[in-house]
């Protein structure tokens, strides 16, 4: 099946050819591991997901490869601030070591609730220093580096093609449309590869270099990792659109500086997500975890299908009322499925009919038009509601489908009940009460649940629960 996706080089939407047929190299950028990701940071690797489910339902395999970032990553993209390691480190009296443990794990929970598929490396800054030393040094041996101030820069100058995905004007960028910040810089555009002294000498977590102790910038670390696991040319690098004018041009010009050759063929960029009309950001102190949702008697499922709504190049606002929204839409969904489970067996993908068969096609093809998400939820929707299509057929593409979606539609029980949101916030009490080992307030939830009707059960699986007739 043909893909079609949006590629940044180029602003239009592209056939994707991969460089081997059979395996598809994809890096996403992933956290950074200082505190826990909002739900912003969520609706890009959801949509990450959606890119490498979509590509496996096209028939690639998908080696996707996502860092952790737990150094060198400052507030500032463009090495102004501290490090948020080190700084969520002196805030909260841990060692920084201590704070990515932590929040790498709690990342990994969320991921997993939302149904995320698991990168096949997640590979950690820190376990990789060796392998962004030789990078830097193979930069400095073509002469694309400097040593200022004790740091070593990369000189964005030697670099032709600098910002070109980004469209940067360098004519404008050199008459100072830029506020300077670091005066070890020739030009503003240039950037750390490698810090020792300077601002950031006190720095907890150090390396020996050939340029003296020190520790490396947080662009590096991508090229880096994805040249290691991917090799120097690879098929799609993904990630958020802030990442454009900084981060991803940096990343460009020192791997291809590095091995003279085209790094990635296709750059694919996620849109934002909005609170209130603002974008969400930590700094900004407006943001919310997945883990607020789940506590105001959300599913984290809920938040997927919201997302799905919008596509991936919109941005898309968020409110509670959207989200109530998408937790009805989806408990329909969950409802309808319920339904069809009861009645008949499914019918294999391969062997769909007549409309059905029409309407999976519909599917398949939006999903692969640059993953118009919101248009295949609306033939999913329409698949449903046809009153003509046999439940075997409508169960056997809804399930098809949600091998895109990934909306565990295939664990939804023939009988499961529909539950209020309150009735599911009591649920998620008393599964975060036995995680912390509370078993009084795990048994009052329970039997609070109980005098509502629910009966729940803990099984191998976590809890399930049944309405009492
Ligand atoms: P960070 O942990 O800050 O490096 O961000 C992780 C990912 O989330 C990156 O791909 C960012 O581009 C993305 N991101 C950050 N803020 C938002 C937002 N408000 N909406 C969507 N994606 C975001
Ligand atoms: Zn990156």
């Amino acid at each position: 099946m043909e893909v079609r996706l949006h590629n940044t080089l180029g602003r239009e939407i592209q056939v994707f050819n991969p460089i081997n047929k059979s395996e598809v190299g994809l890096y996403c950028c992933g956290p950074t591991v200082y505190n826990y990701a909002h739900i912003g940071n969520l609706r890009t690797y959801v949509f990450e997901d959606l890119l490498r489910r979509s590509l496996e339902y096209a028939g690639y395999s998908v080696n996707h490869v996502m860092n952790v970032t737990d150094v060198g990553h400052l507030t500032g993209d463009e090495d102004d601030g501290e490090d948020k390691m080190e700084k969520s480190a002196r805030e909260t009296g841990k060692t920084p070591e201590e704070v990515a443990a932590f929040y790498t794990e709690a990342f990994f929970t969320d991921i997993d609730r939302l149904n995320i598929v698991r990168p096949k490396t997640a590979c950690v800054a820190t376990k990789h220093i060796g392998e962004m030393i030789a990078l830097i040094k193979k930069l400095e041996e073509r002469g694309f580096t400097y040593t200022s101030g004790g740091n070593v820069y990369f000189d964005a100058s030697k670099f032709e093609r600098y910002g070109e995905m980004a469209l940067l004007d360098r004519q404008k960028l050199r008459n100072g449309a830029r506020i300077e910040i670091d005066t070890n810089k020739k030009n503003p555009r240039d950037f750390v590869l490698w810090f020792t002294k300077s601002k950031f000498e006190n720095h907890i977590m150090q390396w020996d270099s050939p340029w003296g102790k020190g520790y490396p910038g947080w662009h590096i670390e991508c090229s880096a990792m994805s040249i290691k696991y991917l090799g120097d040319q690879f098929d799609i690098h993904c990630g958020g659109i802030d990442h454009i004018p900084v981060h991803h041009t940096n990343e460009i010009a020192q791997s291809e500086a590095a091995s003279g050759k085209k790094w990635v063929n296709y750059w694919v960029h996620g849109e934002f997500l909005l609170m209130d009309k603002q974008k969400m950001a930590k700094s900004a102190g407006n943001f919310l975890t997945l883990q607020t949702l789940i506590d105001k008697g959300y599913e984290a499922l809920d938040y997927r299908f919201f997302c799905l709504g919008g596509h991936y190049r919109s941005q898309l606002v968020f409110n509670f009322d959207s989200l109530d929204a998408a937790r009805n839409a989806r408990l329909s969904l969950n409802q309808r499925v319920s339904e069809l489970k009861s009645e008949a067996e499914p019918v294999a993908a391969g062997n769909l009919t007549g409309r059905a068969l029409e309407i999976m096609d519909k599917f398949s093809k939006d999903i692969l038009n640059d993953l118009n998400a919101p248009k295949a939820l609306a033939s999913m929707w329409a698949l449903l509601k046809d009153q003509d299509i046999a439940a075997s057929e409508k169960l056997g593409a809804v399930l098809e489908m949600d091998r895109v979606l990934g909306l565990q539609l295939d664990k939804v029980e023939s009988d499961s009940p529909e539950l209020t949101k309150e009735e599911m916030a009591l649920i998620n009490q008393r599964e975060a009460a036995r995680a912390s080992k509370d078993w009084a307030k795990a048994d009052e939830a329970r039997d609070k649940l109980l005098s509502m009707g629910i009966i729940v059960k803990d099984t191998a699986n976590g809890s399930q629960w049944k309405k009492r007739l």
